[in-house]
């Protein structure tokens, strides 16, 4: 655990420059807008530890597999967001020596997160080995106005010398990527160039064949007047600069306003690239740097209004909620029904910066709530639109007859995890993607997803679990074999209650779904059945069979459901009684000790009592949680989450309150010594879960929004936004009332402590 970044509301600092937190911090400060995005590296040249890092989102390369022993069904590859061409580069020479802070001594270093604005600005004073001084000061962003787009104001003052100083600006599309599984480079050059106003740089993708074509238009001012062209064009292979020496003088400043972009071929014709990134680059440096931050600002503004959460009386809650929300809406946007949202976002290579079920089962109450309907109906219709593929991935696995599998980790639909136990085994993916076209549908009363898409997903989905179980003549019942659950701590175990109990609920909903659509347009079910050669008899009989007949593990004498058959059989320690040098176990334990143990990784049955708590009394809730919250390490940082929304549900608001802070200031104060891989963009989500549904108790009801609220003892007040069905919310929970404002025209009706109030459009409810 760190603490070095200071207290804001609205502003992440760091003060003072630590080398050996640089990875941690250009995690931290990362920048995105949804299309493109990237970790806080310097614009200047930094010979000390960095992970560079620039993603186009959807770009993507097919590393191949590398696994020590070759399992039959194994994927070929592992597609990975690529580390994409630095834009952000800008070169700088004092006297020939380049300016490196990693050979300078820096002082007054400040790097500063303006989440409000959208803004990253560093600042720093750095003596060379000359003893010349220089100021600095660097703001940068990715417009989530322009979104193909980011400019850079970097000014640079001489403080105790006149001399040379060159500056290059420049485009570097010579990267790689740390994971890369052979140390290959990922991209071709395809054409390069400068002319008067830029200079640009196409590069291709190796195998999958994307063309991001990377420009850079700028101007530089010494002591505010502009000065003139460029001395030198540099061009290596992948790399393209544009170089100017200055005479500059004590004391004068010297700035460079450098406006890039990123287009790639997946919105641009390949030949259109160059030209349509020149006609976007003109457009972006014609307004110039203060119109783009202004338009910046307004858009984060807008943002702002359907998001935040205020925090009264805790400054360091506020600050981390207010990091996660901007994240998230960094990482995702949900104008483009091809993207998706990497575990990493674009702050890091780790896990590929592809999609796993963290999407489905987390990330999507959040959008549910804080943006418009179609950007979670984009994240549906990404899977949707993988149907293809995932047919393929079950028929990989020997299911065939239009059993649908979708892949644990993949951009393009088709799987890409390489460890047996996941890939063949973690089905419990398929079960959330189905259960988030559920969630969406009864937040938004979107009926119409379900003709158009949704069953056809679930009819694939639940024709899949069909095939997937099979009969124990013994238990004389339908059992589950060969199963990893969310607890990656226990592998190729039998009937994981989790996914049992996901199997069944997918075949109920797929048969609900069905009835609903025939009642809604009998004519398009009738066209969905006949293509999918859908046997509505036979089919709905073999699920009902299933769902009358299957096993659940359940252990009378805890009175809870098992997690798995034999979970019983192992040394049952609590984690309160593990030395705290044994942890975290996934470093510490070898593998086999960990499997062999009880510890749970991220919450299981807990997962499952959180999806379907309305089907649980409270006593077998409380039962459940009080059996597997000792025994959970929370080794996942998707797991705490859930247990502060059930905590906050069984009324312990102590624990939630410490679930809760387990997540929220995670990457913040580096606790689990990973941030710098990249930040934990998806279990973010998880911490909004934690304050809207966990002290904010916010559910569906009979297609109503309703809260049961409590204040953490710490706080003195929170509120939260959430916009349903056209409404926007406003719920201010303080020590004496719980406010509810509808800031939008649209009337609603609330249930709060089970009691129904009407939200009048722009009135406020006082309770
Ligand atoms: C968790 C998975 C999760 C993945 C990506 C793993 O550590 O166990 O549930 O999908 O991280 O966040």
């Amino acid at each position: 655990m760190k603490d070095y970044i200071k207290i804001d509301e609205w502003k992440i600092i760091e003060e003072g420059f630590t080398p050996t937190h640089n990875k941690i911090s250009e995690s931290i400060f990362s920048l995105g807008n949804g299309r493109m995005g990237q970790r806080a590296n310097f614009e200047e040249a930094y010979s000390g530890e960095t992970l560079q890092g620039n993603y186009v989102a959807g770009v993507y390369y097919n590393d191949k597999t590398r696994v020590g022993w070759w399992k039959n069904g194994y994927p070929e590859y592992f597609s990975k967001v690529l580390n994409a061409a630095n834009w952000v580069g800008i070169d700088i020479l004092i006297d020939g020596e380049q300016l490196d802070l990693a050979k300078c001594a820096v002082s007054n270093f400040r790097r500063e997160l303006n989440m409000k604005e959208g803004y990253l600005k560093r600042n720093f004073t750095a003596k060379n080995n000359s003893g010349k001084q220089v100021e600095v000061e660097a703001i940068r962003f990715c417009s989530m106005a322009d979104d193909e787009t980011g400019a850079i104001k970097y000014t640079l003052t001489p403080l105790n010398f006149d001399g040379a100083i060159t500056v290059t600006p420049f485009i570097d599309g010579d990267v790689v990527n740390q994971d890369a599984n052979y140390d290959e480079k990922f991209w071709d050059e395809v054409a390069k160039g400068c002319d008067d106003n830029g200079c640009y740089i196409q590069m291709r993708t190796k195998k999958t064949g994307f063309d991001v074509a990377t420009g850079m238009q700028f101007s530089i001012f010494q002591n505010g007047q502009a000065v003139g062209a460029t001395d030198e064009i540099i061009q290596k292979e992948k790399y393209i600069g544009a170089k100017i020496t200055l005479q500059a003088q004590k004391g004068q400043p010297i700035t460079v306003l450098k406006y890039a972009a990123n287009l790639s071929s997946q919105n641009h014709k390949v030949e259109d690239l160059i030209a349509n990134l020149k006609t976007t680059l003109d457009r972006v440096s014609k307004k110039g740097f203060d119109t783009m931050l202004a338009e910046q600002v307004a858009a984060w503004e807008e943002k702002w209004k359907h998001n935040d959460i205020i925090i009264e009386g805790d400054t360091s809650a506020q600050q981390a909620i207010r990091f996660n929300i901007f994240q998230l809406n960094q990482t995702y946007t949900g104008e483009d029904d091809r993207l998706n949202i990497g575990p990493k976002g674009f702050t890091g290579e780790k896990y590929g910066g592809v999609t796993y079920w963290d999407t489905e089962a987390y990330c999507v109450p959040f959008y549910l709530s804080t943006a418009e309907q179609k950007v979670t109906k984009n994240l549906l219709l990404y899977r949707y639109k993988q149907l293809e593929q995932a047919y393929q991935n079950a028929g990989m696995l020997g299911f065939g007859n239009g059993a649908a599998l979708y892949p644990m980790v993949s951009i393009n639909g088709i799987e890409c995890h390489n460890e047996w136990e996941i890939t063949f085994e973690e089905l419990h993916r398929n079960g959330a993607i189905a259960y988030a076209i559920f969630n969406y549908v009864r937040y938004t009363g979107d009926v119409d997803y379900l003709v158009d898409y949704g069953l056809e997903v679930l009819i694939g989905i639940a024709r899949f679990w069909g095939y997937r179980v099979s009969w124990s003549a013994d238990k004389e019942k339908y059992v589950m074999l060969g199963i990893t659950g969310p607890n990656e701590y226990e592998n190729n175990i039998n009937n994981n209650w989790y996914t049992n109990t996901l199997a069944t609920w997918c075949m109920q909903y797929a048969m609900e779904v069905m009835g609903k659509v025939k009642a809604m347009d009998a004519d398009k079910y009738a066209k969905l059945i006949t293509k999918l050669n859908f046997n509505e008899q036979q089919e709905t009989k073999k699920f009902k069979h299933i769902i009358d007949n299957m096993y659940y593990p359940y252990d009378e004498g805890n009175q809870v459901f098992l997690q798995q058959d034999g979970y019983l059989d192992k040394e049952q320690i609590l984690v309160k009684d593990l030395p705290a040098s044994d942890r975290p176990l996934n470093q510490k334990w070898s593998w086999d000790r960990i499997l062999r143990s009880c510890f749970i990784k991220q919450a299981d049955v807990l997962q499952g009592i959180y999806f379907f708590e309305d089907k649980y009394d409270i006593d077998t809730i409380r039962r459940n949680f009080d059996f597997y919250e000792p025994r959970t390490v929370h080794e996942s940082s998707l797991s705490p989450c859930l247990h502060a929304i059930l905590a906050a549900k069984l009324g312990d608001e102590a624990r939630a309150y410490e679930f809760y802070l387990r997540t929220s200031r995670l990457d913040l104060d580096d606790y689990n010594n990973d941030t710098e891989d990249g930040c934990h963009i998806t279990s973010m989500a998880g911490t909004w879960m934690a304050v809207v549904e966990g002290f904010g108790g916010m559910r569906m009801r009979d297609d109503k929004l309703s809260f049961n609220p409590f204040l953490p003892g710490k706080w003195a007040s929170f509120s939260f936004h959430v916009g349903f069905r056209g409404s926007l919310l406003n719920v201010k929970v303080s020590k004496e009332q719980i406010a509810i404002k509808n800031l939008s025209g649209i009337e609603t009706t609330v249930l709060v402590h089970d009691k129904e109030y009407v939200v009048k459009a722009n009135n406020e409810v006082l309770i």
